[in-house]
Parts: structure tokens; sequence; C-alpha cells
């Protein structure tokens, strides 16, 4: 069976090499020597097209012959792997067999914990134009987790005390980043109201404006994650990523961290990206409409353009933990550090912490029942 995975080892010692942020360099765990990522672009180019080629073949093979019969020849927990959609590889450090989702494209082997670059899934379309490195380590994201948890007023005490990381991994997450323009039209109905002495009286005059607005809004990079396993509101509150750090795609950033090739595709994430953008332009538009006493917005349009997407993998850490039988997911970006979570509120320090607001209020509602 030919070898689809590329093991990134060492040059010196052969041990795991892991891509480190801080430093933007290649380290291994064992020996303590790195490399620039170029150094083991080039070590490791000849591999990687051997891989990609091997991936390639298969899948040619596949698509030309009916090879039902070989897969039934394979092991039964085999057969079901590749019926759940899973990809299945063999480890070139310790010949063990990683069963895949069929968007991973980088993993590392669960027995000998070697990082696992799959080239193939890299091919064609699903080739992304940049990668964005990771910049913070797995402790920066734990020491967050923590910071994150002393910030909670409601979160139960036990939580934070109990709760244990379940997992914490490092994920290049597929975001499509798209330019283009909004071109927006609006009109509202505004007032004026102006009330001048006259004698004894006030003599109130409105004056009602047909108001107009167009204008065109450029966006650059609007982001959407094309990956269905990611949740698009966690994706979308660990934003703004910053650009600037972005580098032609290159699997040598990759070993130590997971990467997920996309799943859902430039069409269908545009929706999203649209919506923000629609959104945006009509905010920009509604501001410019001031010194009125009323304003109804009446008829609002927008076109939006799409002009250039590109396809560019992120660092996310996720990190999961469990408590009272419930899952928990945080999202930090690998980059800025931006920290985002679904936390478990809990009933009786929600109504404790509400209940000081609660008490005033109860008053004041006392107060106009009295009133009245
Ligand atoms: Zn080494
Ligand atoms: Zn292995």
């Amino acid at each position: 069976m030919p070898s689809q995975i590329t093991n990134y080892q060492c040059p010196s010692c052969t041990g795991p090499l892991h891509y480190d942020g801080a430093s933007g360099k290649l380290q291994c765990d064992y020996c303590g020597s790195s490399f620039t990522t170029a150094e083991i672009e080039k070590i490791y180019q000849a591999k990687l097209e051997e891989a990609e080629q091997a991936a390639i073949d298969e899948a040619t093979q596949a698509g030309g012959e009916n090879n039902a019969e070989e897969d039934w020849d394979s092991e039964q927990n085999i057969w079901d792997a590749k019926q759940d959609g899973m990809k299945i590889y063999n480890c070139p450090s310790c010949g063990a067999q990683m069963i895949c989702d069929a968007t991973t494209a980088a993993t590392s082997c669960p027995y000998c914990g070697n990082p696992s670059v799959v080239p193939g899934q890299f091919h064609g379309m699903l080739k992304p134009d940049y990668i964005l490195p990771f910049r913070l380590s797995k402790e920066q994201a734990l020491d967050s987790l923590k910071k994150y948890y002393q910030g909670k007023k409601l979160l139960p005490k036990a939580f934070s005390r109990t709760s244990h990381l379940e997992e914490i991994k490092g994920v290049y997450v597929p975001f499509w980043l798209f330019d283009g323009k909004a071109v927006a039209d609006t009109s509202y109905r505004a007032t004026r109201v102006m009330s001048v002495p006259h004698g004894n009286e006030m003599v109130t005059t409105t004056e009602y404006y047909d108001v107009r607005r167009s204008g065109t809004v450029r966006f650059t990079r609007i982001p959407a994650d094309g990956s269905k396993k990611m949740p698009d509101d966690l994706m979308d509150s660990i934003e703004p990523f910053d650009y600037t750090d972005l580098k032609p795609f290159s699997t040598a950033y990759m070993p130590g961290f997971l990467a997920d090739i996309y799943d859902v595709d430039d069409k269908e994430s545009f929706e999203r990206a649209k919506t923000r953008s629609s959104t945006t332009a009509l905010e920009i538009l509604d501001s410019t409409v001031s010194g009125y006493s009323s304003v109804t917005p009446r008829e609002r349009q927008v076109h939006v353009q799409r002009e250039r997407t590109v396809y560019a993998l992120l660092p996310v850490w996720m990190l999961t933990t469990r408590w009272n039988n419930k899952n928990f997911i945080f999202a930090m970006n690998g980059q800025t550090g931006k920290f985002i979570g679904d936390l478990p509120v809990s009933m009786g320090r929600y109504f404790a912490w509400f209940a000081g607001i609660a008490v005033p209020l109860a008053g004041i509602l006392t107060v106009l029942l009295k009133l009245m």
C-alpha cells in the first residue's frame, strides 16, 4: 500500500518535530534542534510530492474499477470505517493504522506521537492559498482558560474546581476570505420638530423630509469558515485575525497541529459573508442620516458583488471540558489570543447575583402602582 502520509522528523535525530509559534521554527522534541520552515520544505519536498502522487493514483484507481471486493477482503472494521466516510492511513514511523475523518489533513499518530501530514488532501482545488501560522502556544491557551474562569461571576464555583480539561488541540481551520463590494440604496422618512415660544404659547412646527442615501462599501477578506465541524458562532466570535501575517501555503507550519480541509464550499460560505457585508453597508448609510427628530427607514436595497476569494487555514486552539456530564467548548484565536466559550450558568448564583437588582426594581414597581 503506497504511503500517503508524511511524518515530519528531525533531520538530526529522527525525533518528532513540531512548529513553534513563538520562534516561527520547527523544533525537535528530543534533541532540541530547530529548523526554519524553508529548510524543512527543502528536505521534504520530494516526499510530499511522492505522497501526493500516491493519493492521486489511488483515487484514479478507485474511480476506474469496482474495488468493492477488495474492501470486503480487508478487515470488517476497515470496511465500516470507509462506509462512514473515514480514511485509513498507515503511520510511516510505527506502521500503526490511523483512522481519520475524510477532512483530516494533518494529525498526529496516536501510538508514536509523530506529526503526520496527508499531502494528497491538498491536491488541486483543495490546496489552500495561504496559511496563518500559530503564534500562541498550548500553555498560553490554558492560561487564557483560567483567566476566563476567573472573570465569570455566574460560573458555579464547582466548575472551575472540578471540571477537568478533556482535550486541547491546535487546529488549522479552513476559511474562505472574500473581497468584493456592497452597493446599497436606502430611503427614509424623517421629521424635524421645532418648538418656538410665541407669547404665552409654544408653536410647534413639524417638517417632513424624504431622505435618500446610496453608496458603495468595499470589503476585503471577510472570513467565513468552511468547516461543518466548527460551530459558526464560535468561529465568528474569535475574529479578527491579522491577515498581514498570512504566508503562502506550506505544510511545514503544520507539524504538531491538526488541520482540516473544507467541507463547505466557497459558494455556500459566501452567503454568510454576504449577510455580514450587507448589514455593515446598511449600518454605514444609516449612520449618515442625522440631525432629525425621527427617522423611519423605507426602502433598503443592497447588492453584494464578490470579486476575489482566497482559501486560507487559520489557527484556532479548541478546548473541551466536561462537567456534570455535559461538554463545554472553548475556542481561542491562535494568533491574537481572543478567547470565547460556552460556560454553564449556575441558577443558584444567577439569582444571588440578580437579588441586588431585583429588590430595587420591585420597589420602583410598587411606587408606580401606587401612583396609578
Ligand atoms: Zn532531533
Ligand atoms: Zn506512529
